[in-house]
């Protein structure tokens, strides 16, 4: 690797790598005469990161195989359709994983929701039961895409985790917090910072890695960082003028750190291959939902 491609973490080979695997498990599957893995995606509303995020799925599930279907449902849903809806594909054969775009509109209750996915068809660990496995750090948790795409990257580029300081600038269940348990795992001490957080500069300083996701453009210009600063920009935003910008004034930036990820072509690449790799790994562990708990009630029909 060399110097530039060490400064600069892009995603772009830490994806073709992973899509690289899932595309030969799948090829291997379809050599054995049996179906393609099934991805459902479950959008509600068009909003346009959602659907930006749709997109970057659709194709690269259409370059490795998988076969997506796409749910857009209407702003209006209930928490009761919206269940009945989850739980035909719990039960259908064909999904091997269920994805449900967050955050969900206000009037849903997205724990009520998390629930009532299948655990194992849970590919972005929204079901507090896969929760509960990170939490506890059972290797079997199917773990969070976006933190997980994070950690790739570093890994990918021979970042070492052990004893490092990791400021995680983000507190959502998307993000911070499940970041921050994986970098336990990892043997990193993590610092969660937020909105709340006094002198959050000085504390981004001193960090050996940083990782932000406040959602608004160029809010971290390179006072935030120090020369030895690993910087990792989960951010997506859309600017005025309509191109996307991460997190970090990346101008200002990438000339005073030491490595750091771009915007687009950072995690948000990694984050749909890892996406990938669970469903892939749903359907190399024969998924389909044999909990009663999760079983299609006599109302799916009626959907
Ligand atoms: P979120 O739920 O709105 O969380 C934003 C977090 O940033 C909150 O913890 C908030 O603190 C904190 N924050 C906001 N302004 C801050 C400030 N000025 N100083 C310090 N902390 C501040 O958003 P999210 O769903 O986690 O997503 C965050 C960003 O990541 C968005 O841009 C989203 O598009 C992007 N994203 C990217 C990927 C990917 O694959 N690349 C995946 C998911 C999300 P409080 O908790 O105090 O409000």
């Amino acid at each position: 690797m060399n110097k530039q491609e060490k400064k600069l973490l892009s995603g772009k080979p830490v994806a073709a790598r992973i899509l690289n695997f899932c595309a030969e498990s799948i090829a291997k599957r379809l050599s054995a005469g049996l179906a393609a893995p099934g991805l459902a995606i479950v959008r509600v509303g068009a909003n346009e990161e959602d659907l930006a995020y749709e997109t970057r799925i659709l194709r690269d599930c259409s370059k490795i195989g998988i076969r997506p279907v796409t749910f857009s449902l209407p702003a209006t849903i209930s928490a009761g359709e919206f269940i009945v809806h989850i739980q035909k594909l719990n039960q259908d054969p064909s999904v091997q994983g269920i994805l449900v775009f967050r955050p969900l509109p206000e009037h849903l209750d997205t724990d009520e929701i998390a629930h009532s996915i299948a655990p194992e068809k849970d590919v972005d660990c929204m079901n507090p039961i896969n929760l509960k496995k990170l939490i506890t750090g059972d290797r079997s948790a199917v773990l969070p895409c976006t933190p997980e795409a994070v950690i790739e990257i570093l890994k990918h580029y021979g970042h070492n985790l052990s004893g490092r300081n990791v400021v995680i600038v983000n507190r959502s269940l998307v993000l911070g917090k499940p970041l921050a348990l994986m970098l336990l795992n990892e043997n990193a001490t993590p610092t969660i910072c937020h909105s709340r957080t006094v002198d959050l500069k000085k504390i981004t300083r001193k960090a050996d890695i940083v990782v932000v996701g406040v959602g608004q453009a160029c809010y971290f210009d390179g006072t935030f960082f120090a020369p030895e600063s690993i910087v990792i920009d989960v951010g997506i935003n859309t600017k005025e003028d309509g191109s996307m910008s991460g997190d970090l004034d990346f101008e200002d930036v990438a000339p005073v750190v030491d490595a750091v990820t771009p915007v687009p072509g950072g995690v948000g690449a990694v984050t749909t291959a890892v996406l990938l790799r669970h469903v892939v790994n749903a359907m190399e562990a024969g998924n389909f939902s044999k909990n009663p708990e999760y079983s299609c009630t006599s109302s799916c029909s009626s959907i």
